[in-house]
């Protein structure tokens, strides 16, 4: 079965509002096994918003709209859904009676308005609000279903979960959804996807989405099927040749971070670890220290901007700042100052301007300190300073990743 979701609402078409009702709806719906097909904003227009419900129920099953049940002049949901199904709407004195009660409750007088939100659309079924004043309603029609959601996001979900979805859950066909993220270090998208593309390419089903971000690409494995162990046996088949395709290259295979795979690393060996860093300031720590527990292995952060303060806390004397000679004495003198199993160390030019280096935009060195001595990696980023700090950081997780496990 497949699902539209329309969120109605023209603050959600500004940059002030984003919708968010959609996210919940989609992975509620994919938990049923429905498949979110298409989903949109319209703003608070009736003709239009009626358009796209016509629209939508030409290609879905199961039509969601969230919002506009309102009482004001903005709020059109109710007239567009009557004028898109060619229906009447019934005044229901037994929710005006309600919502006057809920008013009287709050020792307020209902405003003459309010009576807006007891129109019901002509053989819609109530869904009954206990959290704001906006009934909900469902209508059956020529074998679709459409569902009319307050817009509030926490009288959304309470309606959907508590009288929707056990609904759904009787006429939906049973149906798994499971996803499968593989996420891949240091490898540029094209190259990856030329690699796994004749592999992916032969099945339909699961749907293969690649995700590229700095430094880090994440391949989803989206697999429906009749059970849950029929869709994981399929994503298990398609994951194994995908996966000896990328080796190690893969770092996760589960959708877990970076920092909580390297972390999880760390704890395993009991080796802490800390940073050096000047280009990314403080990126590094921030990104190993947001998981949770990761006290057990971070130790500390430099972060060192200026010669003078390379020097001092880190014993640093070489030349230039951004260099491979450099980034290995940060690395080895935060080791020697915390006594730290690993250090990893950052330089380079983060950009937009070279800030008197000599080296060019998107330069960087990242070392990386244990027993065993020193070494360092160098790259030449493209991209904007966000950018630039990102791919740097994740390249310093990857070889701290790489070298925990002898790669
Ligand atoms: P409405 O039911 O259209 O009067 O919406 C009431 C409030 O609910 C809006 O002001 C928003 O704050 C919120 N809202 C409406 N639609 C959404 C949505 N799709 N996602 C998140 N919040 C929403
Ligand atoms: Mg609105």
């Amino acid at each position: 079965m497949q699902a539209e979701i329309i969120a109605v609402g023209s603050e959600l078409l500004t940059s002030q509002r984003l919708d968010t009702n959609s996210l919940y709806l989609t992975d509620q719906l994919n938990a049923l096994g429905v498949e979110v097909v298409t989903k949109c904003v319209v703003g608070d227009d009736r003709d239009r918003l009626a358009d796209s419900i016509r629209r939508a129920f030409r290609s879905a099953q199961i039509v969601i709209i969230t919002g506009g049940l309102g009482p004001t002049e903005d709020d059109v949901t109710r007239d567009a859904v009557a004028q898109a199904l060619s229906r009447k709407q019934r005044f229901h004195e037994e929710i005006a009676g309600q919502l006057e009660e809920r008013f009287q409750k709050m020792g307020r007088k209902m405003a003459e308005v309010n009576k807006r939100q007891a129109f019901i659309i002509e053989g819609a079924e109530i869904l009954p609000n206990d959290r704001g004043t906006a009934p909900g309603q469902w209508i059956d029609e020529a074998g679709a279903s459409l569902l009319l959601l307050p817009g509030p996001p926490h009288e959304m979900k309470a309606m959907f979960t508590l009288q929707c979805l056990p609904r759904l859950e009787s006429r939906v066909p049973k149906l798994a959804i499971r996803t499968l993220v593989m996420r891949v270090a240091g490898m540029p998208e094209s190259d990856l996807d030329q690699l796994i593309a004749p592999v992916y390419k032969k099945y339909e089903n699961p749907v293969t989405t690649i995700l590229a971000a700095a430094g880090d690409i994440q391949v989803h494995l989206r697999a429906r099927c009749g059970t849950e162990a029929e869709a994981l046996a399929l994503l298990a088949e398609v994951a194994a040749p995908i996966g000896q395709l990328l080796g190690d290259r893969i770092y996760s295979r589960n959708g877990e971070p970076m920092e909580a795979v390297v972390g999880e690393l760390l704890r395993q060996h009991r080796a802490p670890v800390s940073v050096a860093e000047s280009c990314t300031g403080g990126l590094l720590a921030e990104r190993l220290t947001s998981v949770p527990g990761s006290s057990d292995y971070f130790e500390a952060g430099f972060v060192t901007y200026t010669r003078r303060l390379k020097a001092e806390l880190l014993g640093v004397t070489t030349n230039p700042l951004v260099s491979k000679e450099t980034a290995e004495a940060m690395a080895v003198g935060a080791r020697q100052r915390t006594g730290s199993t690993y250090a990893l160390s950052t330089t380079g030019v983060a950009g937009p301007g070279q800030g008197g280096e000599t080296a060019p935009v998107g330069t960087v060195y990242v070392a990386i300190a244990d027993e065993s001595g020193s070494r360092v990696s160098h790259r030449q980023f493209l991209g904007d300073r966000d950018r630039i700090r990102q791919f740097t950081t994740q390249m310093a997780l990857d070889m701290l990743r790489r070298r925990i496990l002898g790669l």
